[in-house]
């Protein structure tokens, strides 16, 4: 039987590796999360046939409390998934996110209670796991809570970073006494340990804002990983111990990905959060001007070629498959139509390529930031649709921007820009877009579906 159990979790980790290696790519993603599920399903149900001990923790010990709660977690997650909008997906991801960083905790508090654990090593990684665990799930709370709109966006203690280093200090001290103690750990020691961790994951989090935040959601989702990783070690759970490495190297990889991409060090997203409320920069000369559907329609039926940015106010709008019709048409009147899209354009890494994937946008027409920034000098029209942050060139000139030194979509080397927005509203970064008030640069106001609808049947009457 523990050969069959053995082989089963293996056959499950290659599926969760071949799984995210499938998602990788927006042609294979689905599969991907097909196989990856397929993995996950095989782990659960291996885990019924693990032989159980005759103690109240131990988990076949307990079976109609596994399927109660596979049933209950299982509906919650069936629901939300079906229900949940685009835009609401990072929050989404942190508070499932943040239940597995909770669940490794769990598993760590309740080794410590069953009082079985031998040796410093084990001790050692659950402690850690719990630390970690308890720091992600209360960090993923908070993160939760803030994007939900149930919480004030930002919330800064007076010397912050004194506290969290004196939190994480006094942490890491409890975990160290709770090693050294093993089994005779006494239990307000235990539970001063793992009040402090969540406190932790709570008040690190708390000032954090703006579009640093889904970069925080990336990082906790590596300490999940971490932290499950920890925990399989001590359960001597094979399975546990590979679905955590693999969240854990994603999650650090996609973290490292957002920062880069947004040009904020991890340290300066976790130490000296931007608050997301609207920040100073330079003054910008000149005002914006506006343009019609019509005025709009015939720019881009008299070009050669147009580049679209979407941005995330058309995942708002729903707007993706309007923008594909768009795209169908101008290209039967021989306009070559590309697609830019940045890396933290919208709300998550690939926001944007899932969206117009889901439009049936071909793959091939669509480019990354490096591939097509410098086909921008050749465009006719870039046509900016709910895009703001993502192609504001003071990210490249003022120093006093909180967004400098972001990479960003060179539209303004266009000859012409549209663009797409409801009013006048600034971006995620709450700062003014150079971009809007430039000579170059027409405002077409309106919802994105809304006005992409005109657009097309002004552009259906010129065929
Ligand atoms: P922005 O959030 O900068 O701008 C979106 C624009 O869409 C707004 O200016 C808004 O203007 C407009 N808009 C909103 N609703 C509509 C609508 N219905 N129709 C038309 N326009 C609309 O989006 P970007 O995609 O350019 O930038 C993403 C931001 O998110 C960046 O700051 C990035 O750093 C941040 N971020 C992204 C991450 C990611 O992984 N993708 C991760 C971390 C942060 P108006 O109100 O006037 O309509």
């Amino acid at each position: 039987m523990q050969e069959l159990i053995n082989a089963s979790y293996f056959v499950a980790a290659i599926l969760f590796i071949l799984g995210l290696k499938k998602m990788s790519s927006p042609v294979t993603a689905r599969k991907g999360i097909v196989w990856a599920g397929l993995g996950m399903v095989l782990a659960t149900l291996v885990t019924f046939l693990t032989p159980g001990e005759s103690t109240p923790f131990m988990p076949t010990d307990n079976l109609v409390l596994m399927v109660i709660a596979i049933a209950i977690g299982g509906s919650i997650a069936w629901i939300s998934g079906k229900k949940v909008a685009m835009t609401d997906m990072p929050q989404m991801v942190a508070i499932y996110n943040g239940m597995g960083g909770g669940a490794a905790a769990g598993i760590a508090a309740v080794e410590f209670a069953r009082g079985h654990m031998q040796g410093t090593v084990l001790f050692t990684l659950a402690t850690l796991g719990a630390l970690i665990g308890s720091v992600s799930f209360s960090g993923s709370c908070v993160a939760f809570a803030k994007l939900q709109g149930l919480m004030k966006k930002a919330f800064r203690l007076p010397a912050q970073n004194t506290v969290n280093v004196l939190l994480a200090l006094v942490t890491s001290g409890l975990g160290i006494a709770i090693v050294w103690f093993g089994q005779a750990a006494p239990a307000c020691l235990l539970t001063g340990f793992f009040i402090c961790a969540l406190m932790l994951g709570c008040i690190v989090t708390l000032p954090i804002g703006g579009a640093d935040m889904p970069v925080v959601i990336s990082l906790f989702n590596a300490f999940t990983g971490l932290a499950v990783g920890f925990e399989g070690y001590v359960m001597g759970n094979p399975a546990l111990i590979i679905a955590g490495i693999v969240v854990g190297a994603a999650g650090t990889l996609l973290t490292q990905l957002m920062a880069k991409a947004m040009n904020r060090p991890i340290a300066n997203i976790l130490f000296q959060p931007i608050s997301g409320e609207a920040q100073a920069g330079g003054k910008i000369e000149g005002t914006m001007k506006e343009v019609s559907a019509i005025d709009a329609a015939t720019m881009m039926h008299y070009a050669s070629k147009v580049i679209i940015i979407p941005g995330y106010g058309m995942a708002v709008a729903g707007a993706q498959h309007k923008v594909w019709e768009m795209t169908e048409s101008l290209e039967n009147t021989g306009v070559d139509v590309k697609f830019a899209i940045h890396p933290v354009a919208g709300r998550m890494p690939g926001h944007m390529n899932v969206l117009l994937a889901e439009a049936g946008v071909p793959y091939d027409k669509i480019f990354d930031l490096e591939e097509i920034n410098s086909d921008f000098g050749r465009a006719d029209v870039a046509l900016v649709i709910g895009a703001n942050d993502v192609v504001n060139p003071v990210a490249r000139t003022d120093k006093s921007s909180p967004i400098y030194g972001m990479p960003i979509l060179n539209a303004d080397y266009a000859s012409n820009v549209i663009v797409i927005k409801r009013g006048q509203g600034a971006g995620y970064s709450g700062i003014e877009n150079a971009l809007f008030y430039m000579d170059n640069c027409r405002m077409l106001y309106g919802s994105a579906q809304k006005v992409i609808a005109d657009v097309i049947q002004n552009l259906k009457s010129m065929e």
